[in-house]
């Protein structure tokens, strides 16, 4: 099956159910993961962008001067933020991947909430449809297909 040409909300539905299945099967190293994730990126806990040394440098790595959802600098947005493209509730083996993690701003962080990726997309070409696009050409494609085994 092609997950590219599939419907957005059929998409969504079936990462959904694919999601909740593997709920059951979470393992002890699932969790271990998922905290690892708080460890890494803060040191005291007050900030929601990088705060380890480690999580500082590859915020810096990894972002430039714009958000690449909104296009705005970072300053104007209430600052960076690194989010996990496949919500952290939803998907919690996915926490230290990081293939999962990009860096945006505060505000589209905000608006992002703990939409599934599919739901998200479907958003934004409802409400910003003129940002769609920057949405929908960083659809993480291998870690969707992972969500099949
Ligand atoms: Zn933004």
């Amino acid at each position: 099956m092609n997950l590219e040409d599939k419907e957005l909300e059929e998409l969504f539905k079936l990462a959904n159910k694919i999601g909740k299945k593997r709920y059951h099967k979470l393992t002890r190293q699932d969790f271990e993961d998922y905290r690892k994730f708080d460890k890494w990126r803060y040191i005291n806990g007050d900030s929601e962008c990088g705060t380890t040394q480690e999580s500082k440098d590859w915020v810096r790595e990894n972002s430039d001067w714009l958000c690449p959802i909104c296009e705005e600098r970072y300053s104007q947005r209430d600052g960076k933020t690194i989010d996990h493209k496949l919500p952290r509730s939803q998907y919690p083996w996915l926490a230290m991947e990081f293939k999962n993690l990009w860096v945006i701003c505060q505000r589209c962080n905000k608006e992002k909430g703990e939409m599934h990726w599919y739901e998200y997309e479907h958003y934004m070409l409802i409400h910003h449809p003129k940002l769609y696009l920057n949405v929908r050409n960083v659809r993480p494609i291998q870690l969707l297909k992972s969500l099949k085994n």
